[in-house]
């Protein structure tokens, strides 16, 4: 990992209008606000980004209005952007988002023939030898996209680079079989694994979470960090663990968190931070992104991370 240089995602840019009425199913008429910069890979790097890593997007915004405010947000957060294609003939890709009391949520999506899915991954961009590659698996769903990411992911891993991958395993995702078969190639060539709990579950529904954990560490997979939501996280590297109580905070808008979390975790152990450091920043990061509406408006800085850190009173140690 000393070599790498540059933390690099391909995948969707978009901006995201949030409900302010719960339970309303997007159906309702309600009041929104955005755009917010938006689009799990872009989250994540723009929190790497923030953390101090070089980044590289690869991925398309439109020529108007929203193009222009996600691009705007990940330049002046650091994150490298020669990969974004500006698109004059499609328009930036948008997302829509309602939250029920119980936490559920919807979304309408507006990602197939947009700009965001209307870009070309540039090899000149990237040293394969010295890049982490990250990949959000809900990227994968759309056969275009993992177009682009596929092979990407494996001339990284050839030339001895890292793939970091969040499963995020989505049954909508996983109905197509190609999707799942790209998600679990990619798993396989993943040096470090963040899944979520419910990953895990839908991943290996027939072992429990230590079976699962032993499972993925026989393979590539050096370092698993396993979010947990408002309970905290568990990092797992050969032959050491941490586990992090959650936080106790407001939740406003918990979309991001995941990305967030992952953003500050990979971008601080390519840095060279212990797994203890950077799980430690990465689920005081992730509590911070809940209180803040906006998937990307949660990303915080390195001493915000501190403060809060030094601020924050922990839950009662898990058992
Ligand atoms: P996403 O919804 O973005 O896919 P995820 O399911 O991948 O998220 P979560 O487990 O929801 O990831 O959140 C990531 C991390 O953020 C958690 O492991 C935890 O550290 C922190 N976190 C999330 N929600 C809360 C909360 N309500 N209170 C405190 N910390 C939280
Ligand atoms: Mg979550």
């Amino acid at each position: 990992m000393s070599d790498i240089q540059t933390i690099a995602t391909i995948g969707e840019i978009l901006v995201e209008f949030v409900s302010h009425s719960r339970n309303c199913a997007l159906q309702k008429i309600s009041d929104y606000s955005g755009p917010y910069p938006s689009g799990a890979p872009a989250i994540f790097l723009d929190q790497a980004a923030r953390l101090g890593a070089r980044t590289q997007m690869i991925g398309g915004v439109g020529a108007d209005g929203f193009g222009r405010s996600v691009l705007a947000r990940l330049e002046q957060d650091g994150v490298g952007t020669k990969g974004v294609h500006v698109s004059a003939s499609h328009s930036t890709g948008v997302a829509f988002v309602s939250y029920y009391d119980n936490g559920d949520r919807d979304f309408v999506f507006h990602l197939q023939g947009t700009a965001a899915d209307a870009f070309d991954v540039s090899p000149a961009l990237l040293d394969p030898a010295k890049t982490m590659l990250h990949v959000s698996a809900s990227s994968l769903g759309a056969p275009s996209m993992r177009a682009k990411i596929m092979p990407t992911v494996r001339k990284v891993c050839e030339a001895g680079g890292w793939i970091t991958c969040d499963p995020n395993a989505r049954p909508e995702l996983m109905r197509d079989d190609e999707a799942r078969t790209a998600m679990l190639e990619t798993i396989e060539l993943s040096h470090c694994l963040l899944p979520s709990t419910s990953d895990l579950d839908f991943l290996f529904p027939d072992l429990g979470e230590e079976a699962a954990i032993d499972l993925l560490l026989k393979s590539r997979a050096e370092v698993i960090a396993i979010k947990r939501g408002a309970r905290g996280a568990t990092i797992v590297g050969r032959g050491e663990r941490h586990d992090f109580d959650g936080h106790p905070v407001e939740e406003i808008d918990p979309t991001g968190a995941g990305d967030c979390f992952g953003g500050t975790f990979i971008s601080l152990l390519a840095q060279g931070a212990s797994l203890f450091e950077a799980g430690q920043r990465a689920n005081a990061a992730g509590a911070i992104a809940v209180t803040r509406r906006g998937p990307m408006e949660g990303n915080s800085s390195p001493s915000e991370i501190a403060d809060f850190l030094c601020t924050a009173t922990p839950k009662k140690q898990m058992a």
